[in-house]
């Protein structure tokens, strides 16, 4: 196979690619390193994957978690493809087999992890094998800026000196500030890469923020409005993890525990649980989760506020991976800051004294308290923190789902315009702040400085906040009443807004009520993301027949002991319940049926459309 359009169809059953996946893809074949920051979900593997099935010789994968090497392996298998990892998981047998394998190049990808790379038999065995590619997925780990710093991945560069000739290096990450990909380039070395931003936005996403009088009750009244969906709740500590654990439990949810408490035995059968359909629920900690590749989990709670925004959207990106409508909820309350502050202080105990990285993880808690603080969409605050411009509203988070009233603002729109017009006649332009703060007569050392305390404006709505002045504002300056020039800072200047004096003119804008704290005002956009969800999947799918796809996908992936998305994801079956396909031509038309499953899979599901359409 030579062409990257044949392997995507036959091996993967895909039609298309993705945004940014065959510019990743083009670049490693023309021999470039590659640096792609994609979300999750978004399909990092074929990005690598598909090069290593078409360039000669094995690639290798580094990949930071033991426990998923396997699932990859068995996903990339059950594909027709030649993979195969090399981890302490493996009987003496299985790793001689595995490495005979590597020798007698029957080997193209080759999954390991960062622990492995200094040992010495590894070096001897792929000594003859031509290495054209190595792949480094989750490289956020390499920096100690990121939120999961793993020392063994500064091995890494080392391990790439050593291959002669230099192999081709692509990292992948879904999370990284521009700090963290500096030391990405630089620690890995990466050599001129090419480099790309497919964006961060999961559009499927819906976030919402909660401050509940009672954690408990708000939680038991998430997952009852997501009853027999899957989900991930995650909280700070162990200890926290067994008592949601139980009551849960009490209550009669199927749920799984997972924290690094547990022994290794018991950890992996509980993780299982939950990748092998057998629970719905896993409450975990953050040990839970990385690289884990089940698509359907429908939604991520956090019962406690997490250390940083980096965890927090890689944890809550855990949700919708199908690209399916999916919920990411917190639970906030004061106490979650002092569990982290503890936290952070602390673990700098047993490690070397590191002032300046412990300063920098208590910013990052600031930053993540930030963003259950404000009225703004969270969206838009999530990606600014990733350095991502986005609109002002998202319509799919609590903030932007809170109620809308049409309000009549020409009053305050007045005394906005007034104030900018009194500065312009004492020769300034100011930013939005220093608007704000002279509406709302600050007597802050800079405006007394200016003398703006004696400005006609000064204190005219000093009982309005400052969040709602800064909305209207912003409609203004939609409404181009307003505009925004760029001096040193950007500065609000008038526009067109003769008219806004008019005595006729009405100035009226959606606004939305100011937040309530009872939860009910929040169980409002709950309510609409269901709503929503449902609209979503009953588009064209026949549920009856989705539901018994789903039975007969469950008894093979018992009977070849693989996790039901490995023999068909979600998406693929909503799509065979919308087309109905009844020959294998069709069938084989359907996204993510490759060549193999096809051969496997079609008849006998062909067989069930068949039965269910008479
Ligand atoms: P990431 O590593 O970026 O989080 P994955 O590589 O695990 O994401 O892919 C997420 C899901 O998207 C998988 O189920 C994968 O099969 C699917 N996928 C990837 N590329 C495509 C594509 N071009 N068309 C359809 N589905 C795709
Ligand atoms: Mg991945």
């Amino acid at each position: 196979m030579t062409d990257k359009h044949a392997v995507l169809k036959e091996k993967f059953g895909y039609l298309s690619f993705r945004p940014g996946q065959e510019d990743v893809i083009d670049a490693v074949l023309a021999g470039k390193d590659a640096l792609a920051l994609m979300p999750t979900g978004a399909g990092k593997s074929l990005c690598y994957q598909i090069p290593a099935l078409l360039l000669d010789g094995m690639t290798i994968v580094i990949s930071p978690l033991i426990s998923l090497m396997k699932d990859q392996v068995t996903a990339l298998q059950k594909s027709g493809c030649e993979a195969a990892f090399l981890n302490s998981s493996l009987s003496g047998r299985e790793y001689a087999d595995t490495v005979n394998r590597i020798q007698t190049g029957r080997v193209k990808l080759l999954y390991i992890a960062p622990e492995r790379l200094q040992n010495a038999n590894l070096a001897q065995f792929i000594e003859k094998t031509r290495l054209p590619l190595v792949v480094v997925d989750e490289a956020h780990c390499v920096s100690q800026w990121g939120h999961d710093f793993r020392t063994s991945y500064l091995q890494i560069a080392g391990f790439i000196k050593s291959i002669k000739p230099r192999p081709v290096v692509a990292a992948f990450t879904a999370t990284a500030t521009v700090k963290v990909r500096e030391d990405i380039q630089k620690l890995l070395a990466l050599r001129n890469p090419f480099a790309i931003n497919t964006g961060f936005d999961r559009p499927n996403l819906y976030f919402e923020v909660q401050k509940p009088g009672d954690k408990k009750t708000a939680l038991f009244e998430c997952l009852e409005k997501r009853k027999n969906l899957n989900g991930i709740i995650y909280c700070a500590t162990r200890k926290a993890v067994e008592e949601i654990y139980d009551l849960l439990v009490r209550h009669g949810y199927e749920a799984a525990r997972y924290h690094a408490g547990l022994d290794d035995n018991e950890r992996k059968k509980n993780q299982d649980d939950f990748i092998y359909d057998r629970k719905n629920i896993i409450v975990a900690t953050n040990a839970f989760g990385m690289g884990i590749d089940k698509s359907n989990v429908s939604f991520v709670i956090h019962y406690n506020m997490p250390k940083n925004i980096e965890s927090y959207y890689q944890e809550a990106g855990r949700a919708g991976r199908d690209g399916a409508p999916a919920d990411c909820i917190l639970l906030y309350n004061g106490q979650d800051v002092r569990i982290n502050q503890y936290l952070i202080t602390r673990s700098e105990d047993d490690e070397e004294a590191n002032d300046d990285l412990q300063a920098h993880k208590l910013e990052l808690l600031k930053q993540m308290t930030f963003y259950t603080a404000g009225n703004d969409c969270l969206r838009r605050h999530l990606l600014a923190y990733f350095g991502e411009q986005s609109p002002v509203s998202c319509g799919n988070c609590s903030n932007c789902l809170k109620e809308f009233r049409e309000i009549d603002v020409t009053q305050e729109a007045q005394k906005i315009v007034s104030c900018v017009y009194r500065l312009k006649e004492r020769g300034r332009n100011f930013g939005k702040t220093m608007i704000i703060d002279i509406l709302r007569g600050s007597k802050s050392e800079k405006i007394r400085r200016f003398g703006f305390d004696t400005l006609s404006t000064w204190g005219v709505l000093s009982g309005t906040s400052a969040h709602r002045i800064r909305l209207i504002m912003d409609f203004l300056i939609s409404d181009n009443y307003l505009r925004t020039e760029d001096d040193e800072y950007p500065v609000v200047v008038i526009g067109n807004s003769k008219d806004i004096f008019n005595e006729e003119k009405r100035i009226l804008m959606m606004l939305p009520e100011e937040r309530k704290s009872s939860p009910k005002n929040m169980d409002l956009s709950a309510v609409n993301t269901i709503a929503k969800k449902e609209k979503v999947s009953s588009a064209g799918v026949d549920t009856a027949l989705f539901e018994e796809l789903r039975k007969l996908r469950k008894e093979i992936a018992v009977k070849e002991a693989v996790p039901a998305y490995i023999v068909f994801s979600d998406a693929v079956l909503r799509e065979m319940s919308c087309k109905k396909p009844v020959s294998l031509v069709q069938f084989s038309a359907i996204n993510g049926v490759g060549s193999v499953k096809l051969e496997k899979y079609g008849e006998i599901f062909i067989d069930l459309i068949k039965k269910h359409a008479t």
